[in-house]
């Protein structure tokens, strides 16, 4: 028996064996029709150090708290997080020194106009940016979106439509700046080959540790 629980075993036509490891630290075991449970079993026992470690490095990753509006609660913005003060204004606001003004009124749909907000200043923001990249990089789109997409940050349609997750807009700068050049990059290359990375990498050098931040907290941008 292996020490370590299969949460779940999905069977299709595939070839080979992947052992995945979940968002939430467990792991997923897809396997070809016929592999016996035993061969499974032996394989994830074979595996277990790796199997571990990846489990431990996904538990570590941060997690988004439950959103309750009290005064000193924190929001994400731009990557920094801003602390909740309430006030008797009619406008959600944020300060320079890192505070998120909210009216006290809007606390009985608090979260729906947090979630308006952020919207909004998505597409104001990531507008801009997106407006100022495209004309140093010589590249025209056609329309800017701002997507409530679960899982996809951007996207680049077959007319060089563009779509923005508004959840973007609690990640840092830089990140931001990764996901508008890769979607932007999509203009000139509708595909993920080494070709279109190398494009990404001539405009920034750094955009894998962009990648490997949004990966790693993708969870905490979030409004929930
Ligand atoms: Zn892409």
């Amino acid at each position: 028996m292996s020490k370590i629980k299969i949460s779940k075993i999905i069977r299709s036509k595939r070839k080979n064996i992947a052992l995945v490891i979940s968002v939430d630290a467990t792991l997923v075991v897809r396997a070809p029709m016929w592999t016996p449970l035993s061969y499974i079993e032996k394989l994830v026992e074979e595996k277990f150090v790796w199997i571990e470690r990846k489990m431990r490095e996904f538990e570590k990753r941060p997690k988004a708290e439950r959103k309750t509006f009290f005064e000193g609660e924190e929001f994400l913005y731009l990557g920094k997080k801003h602390k909740l003060a309430l006030t008797s204004g009619l406008k959600i606001e944020i300060t320079d020194d890192f505070e998120l003004l909210f009216p006290r009124v809007f606390l009985w749909r608090a979260k729906a106009r947090m979630h308006d907000w952020y919207k909004k200043q998505a597409k104001e923001k990531i507008g801009e940016r997106t407006k100022i990249i495209a004309s140093k990089l010589n590249l025209k789109y056609s329309t800017l979106k701002i997507s409530n997409a679960k899982t996809n940050w951007g996207s680049c349609g077959p007319k060089n439509s563009l779509n923005f997750n508004w959840r973007l807009i609690m990640a840092p700068e830089r990140v931001v700046d990764y996901v508008i050049i890769h979607e932007l990059m999509h203009i000139l290359e509708k595909n993920h080959s080494a070709k279109f990375w190398n494009k990404v990498a001539a405009v920034m050098p750094e955009y894998k540790q962009a990648r490997k931040w949004l990966r790693e907290n993708s969870k905490v941008l979030t409004l929930e």
